[in-house]
């Protein structure tokens, strides 16, 4: 199923519970503004190489627009409308002052230089800065970009408009970053999987985690799981599935991961190692976080996972087929635009320190991170059970009420 399609149904399913006639869904489906731009570099050794990059900006009602870049060979228009969407609703679910959007540019990063890397995001800053802007659309990292891209794109964005680091987050915490932006969203995934757990009446040393995906929010999840005394049991990336029945020592894996030239866990020898996608159907595990790319879990495989609970980091990983067949199986889904919800909200508070020039301490940060995750699962937790609905129609239509209230007050 195409990605947009998945959003929409989920879009749709919780717009049922809220009576909305079929003229506002689908003016808050479309997004407002989609761009695809031409990005050709001169490679290293002289030839050029051409790709297409995007900005999708879905909705401005409760702010400035906002959402990350992606840089992976799949980015496509329809994915990062998808994506952009889902940012819409996940700034509204934990009640920040932005709408949403997401860009990217269909390119294996892997397979370019750090020079390389720079020229691309140069020459896509040059296409789109007209658009971006810190009172308009604030980019920030997402798959395959980093605090080094967010850099470069700041520094060629102010070449144009003149010196404002509020324009983009994600940034180096020398260069008008916030600490605390690079573990965000796995922090927030790790204490919200505690939530969660805790609600089910889950112990932690008894709840045994698989992890999909081990890049910048699988790593921070599962270090944060592993310090409040959760078994890791398995990690995977595109390397292959890592497995130890006794639950992995995170702290080796991830230093392994450090050492790594491309951060992968190749080689990685201390555990059992598994074909790549063992790790969705593993038996004998309780929580499954994946935290890859979306769209994995899916009718094939929806009937094999055997965990009570899934904590989706990813965006869109569970489709809307998938989802209805483990919602009747009662297992427990914490849906993307709450559980991952914590990148952008350290973002937020990243946009809020560059505003006021002012440095928060990381004890600052990680407190109203928590402070504010707690309050949306809250009310998600308590919405879902009261309409006997799931975490997920719950989340989207707190979002999609928040973002019509919105339009609503403004008049449209
Ligand atoms: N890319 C992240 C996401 O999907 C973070 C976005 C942001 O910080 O603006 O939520």
């Amino acid at each position: 199923m195409k990605a947009f399609d998945a959003t929409r149904r989920f879009f749709h399913r919780a717009a049922d519970h809220l009576d909305l006639d079929m003229g506002v869904r689908e003016s808050m489906l479309m997004p407002q503004r989609e761009v695809q731009v031409q990005v050709t570099i001169e490679r290293d050794d002289g030839s050029l190489a051409n790709f297409v990059g995007f900005r999708v900006q879905h909705d401005k009602s409760r702010g400035p627009m906002k959402g990350g870049l992606r840089y992976h060979h799949e980015v496509d228009l329809d994915e990062t409308r998808s994506l952009a969407s889902l940012m819409t609703w996940k700034t509204a679910v934990v009640n920040l002052p932005y709408g949403g959007a997401k860009g990217g540019i269909g390119v294996d990063p892997r397979s370019l230089s750090l020079r390389e890397k720079e020229r691309l995001t140069r020459t896509f800053v040059d296409q789109i800065h007209d658009i971006i802007g810190p009172d308009t659309d604030i980019p920030a990292p997402d798959m395959g970009t980093d605090f080094r891209v967010m850099a470069w794109f700041r520094n060629q964005w102010e070449k144009y408009h003149g010196f404002n680091p509020a324009v983009i987050t994600g940034k180096p915490v020398e260069e008008y970053g916030a600490k605390g932006r690079e573990e965000a969203t796995g922090r927030g995934v790790g204490s919200l999987t505690v939530k969660t757990a805790k609600r089910l009446g889950m112990k932690p040393e008894q709840s045994r985690v698989a992890i999909q995906g081990f890049g910048n929010v699988g790593s921070h999840a599962a270090k944060f799981l592993a310090e409040s005394q959760f078994p890791i049991v398995a990690v995977s990336d595109i390397s292959g599935t890592y497995y130890c029945e006794k639950g992995l020592d995170i702290g080796s894996v991830f230093h392994h991961k450090l050492e790594h030239p491309q951060g992968l866990l190749e080689g990685y020898d201390r555990c059992d190692v598994l074909p790549i996608n063992a790790l969705l159907t593993l038996k004998d595990v309780d929580i499954l976080i994946p935290a890859a790319l979306g769209g994995v879990i899916t009718e094939e495989n929806a009937h094999q996972i055997s965990a009570k609970a899934i904590i989706e980091a990813a965006n869109g990983p569970i489709d809307p087929d998938a989802d209805v067949i483990l919602n009747d199986r009662g297992i427990t889904i914490l849906p993307d635009i709450l559980a991952n919800a914590g990148g952008v909200t350290v973002s937020y508070f990243e946009w809020v320190q560059n505003r006021q020039h002012y440095r928060w301490s990381l004890d600052r940060v990680r407190q109203e991170l928590d402070r504010t995750l707690s309050d949306a699962f809250e009310n998600v937790w308590q919405t879902a059970h009261e309409r006997e609905i799931s975490l997920r129609d719950a989340a989207f239509m707190i979002g999609i009420s928040r973002v019509r209230r919105a339009s609503e007050l403004a008049g449209r």
